[in-house]
């Protein structure tokens, strides 16, 4: 049996009538960049998501920057996100001239350590960026409070987080801005580039407007620095006619996740992902952890079983931030994750026999 990592093609057979009508559509009507399916979409996604705006944008990376712009992040600030994350989250710092300040996550979250995070700060730290990795939201409140003493932002990576939630609240709403991705093969993905800001500050909602277009909210009149970052039209229909099945997918993520842990339970030499009792976790991914990490990952895909790897290189090692000066051993947790950490196959298609065909082959490996 082969199972993928990732089904995009029957997803897309499951509502080829519906995209197909609403591609057309966008071509019928030539409306490329921005237009009507995309501000139905970005009503449908702020509703979704309890927040009061939400402005469609090129991509995930630029809202990362987008949010850390509008905020008005520059050159000498320090901003602070975890070591445990996509390189993405840091150009949200970078793009602005500022500096990713790293902090390590924890053992079971595999999210930034609250309790690691007061230690990081300095008299130049201006914003902290929480990511809910693989579709588990961080645990805010405690940073949160960080955030409100030192007086500096807080605000949220949702790329992998689409539904997600903490106590109850759904991410994208539990700060002052937040950036979503629909890169094809995020939970809410389009069929190209694209991405999101979530806000329910007004005055912010303007601004990112502007920025999003040149500086400008009348044709030719740039009263601040600006840049494109508009989403296409294409993009809006495809995730317009998507949203409407987000839920179901959703839960269909969850109940597979539920169904791993049923069928994985036993085995000792892997630790399954566990849904921290603040979360509603989305399963963007089903990171397992083992010591044969490699060797698994060889086994499965010699048997047809496509897996992952998120993320193998943590950011303070990486090539391009060899300036900043960390060294290995600065991020313990981080690192023994990097190490043994397994991206098992996971979408909402999932069906029990390629369930059980990839417990039973992870099983046989340990025998
Ligand atoms: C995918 C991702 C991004 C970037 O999104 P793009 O749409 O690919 O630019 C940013 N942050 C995280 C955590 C991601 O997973």
């Amino acid at each position: 049996m082969k199972v993928p990592f990732l089904d995009l093609k029957a997803q897309y057979i499951s509502i080829k009538d519906e995209v197909d009508a609403a591609i057309h559509n966008v071509l019928d009507n030539t409306a490329y960049i921005l237009g009507k399916p995309v501000a139905e979409f970005e009503k449908a996604f702020a509703e979704a998501h309890s927040s009061k705006h939400c402005l469609g944008l090129s991509s995930g990376t630029d809202g990362n920057h987008l949010v850390l712009w509008a905020l008005g992040i520059k050159p000498g600030d320090e901003v602070i996100i975890p070591a445990d994350t996509f390189i993405a989250t840091a150009w949200g710092a970078t793009l602005c001239g500022a500096t990713p300040v790293f902090v390590d996550c924890e053992p079971d979250s595999y999210n930034m350590d609250p309790k690691k995070v007061e230690a990081a700060i300095t008299p130049k730290t201006k914003a902290i960026v929480a990511v809910h990795l693989y579709g588990q939201p961080t645990d805010m409140d405690p940073i949160q409070e960080i955030a409100t003493r030192h007086n500096i932002h807080l605000v949220e990576d949702c790329a992998q987080s689409h539904l997600a939630e903490y106590k109850g609240k759904k991410t994208g709403s539990l700060t002052i801005a937040a950036s979503f991705s629909f890169y094809p093969g995020k939970n809410l993905g389009a069929y190209g580039e694209s991405g999101a800001v979530t806000t329910s500050d007004d005055d912010l909602a303007i601004y990112f407007k502007k920025l999003r277009e040149h500086g400008s909210l009348k044709k030719y009149h740039h009263e601040t620095l600006g840049h494109n970052y508009r989403m296409e039209g294409i993009q809006g229909a495809v995730l317009g006619v998507k949203m409407k099945y987000l839920n179901a997918w959703t839960e269909g993520r969850r109940a597979n996740a539920k169904k791993y842990g049923q069928l994985l339970g036993g085995i000792e030499q892997i630790k399954l992902p566990i849904e921290m009792p603040y979360a509603k976790h989305v399963y963007h991914l089903y990171v397992i952890q083992t010591a044969k990490r490699d060797e698994l990952s060889n086994y499965l895909n010699e048997n047809g079983i496509a897996t992952g790897l998120h993320y193998p290189i943590p950011l303070h090692l990486q090539e391009c931030f060899k300036d900043l000066g960390y060294k290995k051993g600065d991020f313990p947790v981080t690192e023994q994750l990097a190490d043994n950490c397994l991206s098992l196959p996971m979408f909402p298609e999932l069906n029990d026999d390629q369930l059980s065909y990839i417990s039973e082959t992870i099983k046989k490996f340990f025998n």
